[in-house]
């Protein structure tokens, strides 16, 4: 790494984490160009980790304690039952996850980058031109600056995967998630309606919604995050099959309309009275998508997190596998002999993994979403043998080890 330049395009979840590993991993220059202008800390809503691959990345240096969490332990899953306040729990599984706050996560891997490494806000780059040693990036303004190597964690947009791989696109998956914020204090009652560790999912045909606390706004106090899932009306599917259609945060009233009628029909009073007391402002939809590319390393060009594999949010993964990819990328560009020798390591051990977590993300949104089961006829018996059977079953929900699997 002596005398290396490295450039890493895109500066959320995977751009820091990758920008720290190169720094660590001994480059003599690193920085990183973020198209967002403002900071990115207030976007962002709930992620969980699950506590096996917290403790690696904890171990790796890539996530560390300072950051607020909150403690996740069951998941029951709640039909309506009548008038039942809070439904009917069929049956209850672990959750041994770990609930971050996405802004406050983002807040502490930016904090933690060293001073040595710049970090250019309101720099998109528009394309990337591989070259035999390094690779040139030009920006909008015209300029271009080359680098040893770049790291493309530019989300599932990514221009440096377009780069190479051009055709390779997200894919449409044919339902959307409705991601949904409020300070606990607005929740309803009663009180014990939601004991404070659950990831309470309530289901329904054709759809669920997990819903589990958060640290606040900056870390401080708790918020109620809820994902919903299910497919849209048949007249807004087909604008989301290209990504590129998709207008960032716009809910349109034809949408809110379905997703209030859907909770109103399968959803049990008190968890109604949740989505409904969830701020407009404190919502936005998510089409989700699947993509995994083949190849996370090609000449001098690196792939991290989403730019490289997206995987539908049911399989927990999204930051755990953009920060697995950093501490990966820091242990290749430590070991390896040289950067070519690194990028092949990197590639060689992250895209089986990538792969394998999309695979997980599909085989979930199926047994969850597309094909869900009589929900209301199970019992816990019946919960555990669909979990192994048709959900994970240990497949990798949650993620990945950090170390395979591998081809
Ligand atoms: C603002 C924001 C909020 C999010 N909130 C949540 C959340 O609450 N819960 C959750 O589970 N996931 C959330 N995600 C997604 C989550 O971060 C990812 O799924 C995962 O963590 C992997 O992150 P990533 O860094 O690979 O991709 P992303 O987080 O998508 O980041 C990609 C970054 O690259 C930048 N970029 C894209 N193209 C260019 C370009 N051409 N030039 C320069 N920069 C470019 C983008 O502005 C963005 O900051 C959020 C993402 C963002 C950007």
């Amino acid at each position: 790494m002596r005398g290396a330049r490295v450039a890493v395009v895109g500066g959320s979840i995977a751009g820091c984490a990758t920008a720290l590993a190169a720094a660590r991993a001994g480059a003599d220059e690193v920085v990183v160009y973020e198209r967002a202008a403002g900071g990115l800390q207030d976007r962002g809503v709930g992620l969980a980790v699950h506590d096996d691959r917290y403790a690696e990345l904890a171990a790796a240096g890539h996530l560390g304690p300072d950051v607020p969490w909150r403690r996740l332990t069951r998941r029951p899953w709640i039909v309506r039952d009548g008038d039942a306040p809070a439904g009917r729990a069929v049956g209850v599984l672990p959750f041994p996850f770990r609930s971050y706050n996405w802004g406050s996560l983002w807040r502490e891997l930016r904090a933690g980058l060293p001073d040595a490494v710049g970090y250019v806000r309101g720099a998109a780059v528009e394309r990337v031109l591989p070259g035999p040693d390094g690779a040139a990036l030009r920006f909008a303004d015209g300029r271009t600056e080359r680098f040893d190597l770049v790291v493309g964690a530019d989300g599932y947009r990514s221009a440096v995967r377009a780069a190479t791989r051009a055709a390779t696109v997200p894919v449409y998956a044919g339902y959307l998630a409705w991601r949904g914020t409020l300070p606990v204090e607005l929740l309803p009652g009663p009180r014990d309606a939601w004991p404070e560790h659950d990831a309470a999912t309530v289901v329904f045909p054709g759809g669920h919604m997990i819903v589990y606390r958060i640290p606040g706004p900056g870390g401080r106090g708790t918020s109620a995050n809820w994902v919903f899932y299910t497919a849209p009306p048949a007249s807004v599917g087909p604008a989301l099959r290209d990504p590129t259609s998709v207008p960032a945060g716009t809910v349109t009233e034809e949408l809110v309309a379905h997703h209030a009628a859907v909770v109103e029909r399968y959803f049990p009073p008190y968890w109604q009275e949740v989505v409904r007391r969830t701020p407009r402002s404190g919502t936005y939809v998510q089409p989700i998508y699947d993509l995994a590319v083949p190849h996370y390393g090609e000449g001098r060009l690196v792939l991290a997190g989403d730019a490289a594999a997206v995987a539908r949010p049911h399989s927990g993964s999204g930051a755990v596998k953009a920060l697995q990819d950093a501490a990966v990328l820091e242990r290749v560009l430590r070991e390896a002999p040289d950067l070519d020798a690194a990028v092949r390591a990197y590639d060689a051990e992250r895209s089986p993994t990538g792969r394998a977590v999309v695979d997980v993300g599909r085989l979930l949104g199926r047994a969850q979403v597309q094909a869900t089961p009589d929900w209301a006829a199970m019992d816990q018996e019946a919960v555990d043998a669909w979990w192994s059977a048709a959900a994970d079953g240990g497949r990798g929900f949650g993620g990945h080890a950090l170390t395979g699997p591998r081809e």
